[in-house]
């Protein structure tokens, strides 16, 4: 009797960890309580390890790191049966890393930090060694990520999403390549119902529901129709049960027992595909031309998550290099015997990594999950200035009056720095350590008989630190007003009129870096932007530059800087229609600086509309992208207008720019990602998108499944800042 195909049953549920309900906390909203990703997840795993112990034969997976973390700390006694199952080759997690994180967003270091994080701790505690990434759902893919995998003994990856692969190989940047190779796919699915609280407690707990709070007849769905004929014809299969919140459902044992009439159907892990590609991974890095996906990168999608509650954003960036520092004065501090902290930057890391996460950075969800997460971003605020202030106790000049400026970059920098000082007379003098003193940027008082300073600090070497003396001192002088609003250091002049800037010249260039054409340097931007917070769902973008209603404020200098700072207040009725909006954008030179530094603070309460800040500059040439390390140079792209559309932004890592002979033109961020290049003849503008108010829940909102109208959040009301520089 000839051998019957191979068709494999894998269980692995889609977690992600934030989006409609919080992560690690129950929310109430109008009398329901909403079960946490935390507890879904946890019985997930409670429900698969009964269903492992009443059948020998049942396999099943976790996706990522962090759900089975989080179950571990509420059930320790548990890891000896993960342990146990693992060892049997009835458990396995997937290569998510710690968890499927964003990664356009997010610095190289970080993605690195998910996957070593995530895979060295399925090895230390599970003893696995992890052979298949996945990326599910995952908003696109860096052209860098082919080259992280790699550096992380990944060759074998699954789950790109929504700017799919096409062939086998996926090659990135730096030549890297992964192969995305499986057995026939025959049925992906489990349902994406999700679960209301129960009807009887409302959420709270009662026998009915089990205590659990919900509703407990929702399971896993399964597998309706494979196509036998293809199964048949291959030899060898597989159907994924990966629902997003559906439990494990135990009727899959009838399911199987129906399809072994037919079929030799076999409970499976990742270990049990990797025999059926076993080949295709072994060409991995001589793969056939026409099974290379054309294109370094899995972009660009979903393109509203890059500026959607954008202070997200802004803090994970900030955060990202905040950690960083710390731990590069970490390791200073213990070559000078101070104790490595470990264990408290893993934790670090962990907190911020979870912000990371593909439904949490990108702003995807709803407004408890967003209370959530900001309170995460003060934890990791607090564990990363605990280690730093432990390096500085080994690495800081402990001296009275010394101010020392440390330099964690591997690079000589110059930077304004902001410090707190004592004051005890009111004023400061600051000196450098030739003795000669440094104008004061900014003076003023921090209570109790302290200064908040700035100054510009010159030439810190790399991994160095600068110290500067602070002595009594008379406070600076004050703003003196300038007759025309232009400004200038030894390298820029800053011509600006009425309504704004006209023009930027490099001194040293001889060259007008920035020049107004269609619109003017630094000059805000109106677009329509109907949608929701994954996408523009419009193709009406009309815009309405705001020069004409914008009005020069003030034109100033003191010792050491020059300011130009341009406001619009009213509640006009911009794009037609009543979108309130008032702003202060200031433009600044500092003696010394070799950049042009802008900040604008925004009131912003509206809907549907985005905000861009335009740089246009006299040239074309190639646009070019900052990247999770390194760099991309981009085409334009026709808009797509759906529910994971892109809006003709790319997502760019710290810059975007454009290059031609001679001469390129670049504006950097502060962790506002979205980015547009757009080319006349002879010029370009940089558009960076800083807000977005979308108004469209799309999937925040499935009244199938229940009613939780928490995330009027997405539309970003409030007041924001945004520091960039050219
Ligand atoms: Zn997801
Ligand atoms: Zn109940």
């Amino acid at each position: 009797m000839p051998c019957k195909p191979i068709l494999l049953v894998l269980t692995n549920n889609h977690f992600d960890p934030t989006w409609r309900r919080c992560w690690d906390r129950r929310f109430t909203f109008q009398g329901k309580t909403y079960a946490s990703y935390a507890d879904l997840e946890e019985w997930y795993l409670l429900d698969n390890l009964e269903l492992a112990r009443k059948h020998r034969e049942y396999k099943f997976e976790a996706e990522s790191v962090v759900v089975v973390r989080k179950f571990l700390e509420r059930h320790p006694a548990r890891l000896a049966e993960l342990q146990r199952l693992a060892a049997e080759g009835r458990f396995a997690v997937s290569g998510a890393g710690d968890n499927i994180v964003d990664v356009n967003m997010v610095q190289g270091e970080s993605i690195v930090r998910n996957f070593l994080l995530g895979l060295l701790w399925v090895e230390e505690h599970l003893g696995l060694k992890t052979a298949m990434g996945v990326r599910n759902d995952g908003f696109g893919n860096s052209a860098q990520l082919p080259q992280i995998l790699r550096g992380c003994e990944i060759d074998w990856v699954t789950g790109f999403s929504y700017s799919p692969l096409h062939g086998q190989y996926w090659r990135g940047l730096d030549g890297s390549t992964i192969c995305h190779s499986t057995p026939t796919l025959l049925w992906l699915g489990g349902g994406c119902e999700k679960y209301p609280p129960c009807g009887r407690c409302l959420g709270a707990g009662c026998p009915a529901c089990g205590g659990r709070g919900i509703e407990p007849a929702l399971r896993c769905r399964l597998p309706d129709r494979i196509d036998e004929q293809r199964l048949r014809r291959e030899g060898i299969g597989f159907v994924k049960l990966s629902p997003e919140e559906n439990l494990p459902n135990p009727a899959i044992f009838d399911w199987v027992r129906r399809m072994r009439r037919k079929f030799d159907v076999r409970f499976a892990v990742e270990s049990d595909l990797q025999p059926f590609v076993r080949e295709k991974r072994a060409r991995v890095d001589s793969p056939p031309a026409k099974e290379l996906h054309p294109g370094v990168e899995l972009n660009p999608n979903n393109s509203g998550c890059w500026v959607t509650r954008i202070r997200l954003k802004q803090t994970c960036r900030r955060q990202e290099h905040a950690l960083f520092a710390a731990e590069t004065l970490a390791t200073l501090a213990s070559l000078r015997g101070a104790a490595y902290p470990r264990d408290g930057l893993r934790e670090v890391w962990r907190t911020l990594l979870f912000t990371l996460f593909h439904d949490a950075i990108t702003a995807t969800h709803v407004d408890p999950a967003y209370d959530e997460l900001r309170d995460l971003q003060r934890e990791i605020d607090a564990g990363t200035l605990a280690v730093r202030e432990l390096a500085l106790r080994t690495l800081a000049a402990d001296e009275r009056g010394a101010l020392s400026v440390v330099n964690a970059f591997g690079l000589p920098a110059s930077a304004v720095v902001t410090a707190t000082v004592d004051a005890p007379k009111g004023a400061v003098t600051l000196l450098d350590p030739q003795g000669h003193p440094v104008p004061l940027l900014r003076s003023k008082s921090a209570g109790r008989g302290k200064l908040e300073i700035a100054f510009f600090a010159r030439d810190v070497a790399a991994l160095s630190t600068r110290t500067f003396a602070v002595r009594p001192g008379r406070a600076p002088a004050a703003p003196k007003a300038l007759a025309r609003p232009v400004i200038e250091n030894a390298r820029f002049r800053v011509i600006g009129d009425e309504h704004g800037l006209t023009a930027v010249h490099d001194k040293r260039l001889r060259r007008t870096i920035a020049q107004a054409a269609a619109h003017r340097p630094n000059e805000l931007i109106l677009e329509r932007d109907e949608g929701s917070p994954w996408a523009t769902l419009h193709p009406d973008r009309t815009r309405e530059a705001l020069s004409p209603k914008t009005r020069l404020i003030s034109a100033e200098c003191g010792d050491g800087w020059q300011r130009l700072t341009y406001g619009l207040d009213r509640t006009g009725r911009f794009l037609g229609n009543g979108h309130p909006l008032s702003f202060r954008t200031h433009v600044f030179l500092y003696e010394g600086s070799e950049r042009v530094e802008f900040r604008t603070e925004v009131k912003w309460d509206s809907h549907n509309c985005r905000l861009r800040v335009a740089m246009p500059a006299p040239l074309r040439g190639r646009a070019v992208y900052g990247i999770p390390y390194g760099q991309l140079s981009r085409r334009s792209y026709a808009p797509s207008y759906h529910w994971a559309g892109a809006n003709g932004d790319w997502p760019a890592i710290h810059w975007a720019g454009v290059e031609s002979r001679g001469l390129s033109v670049a504006l950097f961020d502060k962790g506002t990602p979205s980015y547009a290049v757009e080319q006349a003849a002879g010029s370009s503008v940089l558009l960076l998108s800083v807000l977005r108010s979308p108004a469209i829940p799309t999937y925040l909102h499935e009244p199938d499944y229940y009613s939780m109208t928490a995330f009027d959040g997405m539309r970003d009301a409030g007041d924001h800042c945004f520091e960039r520089a050219s």
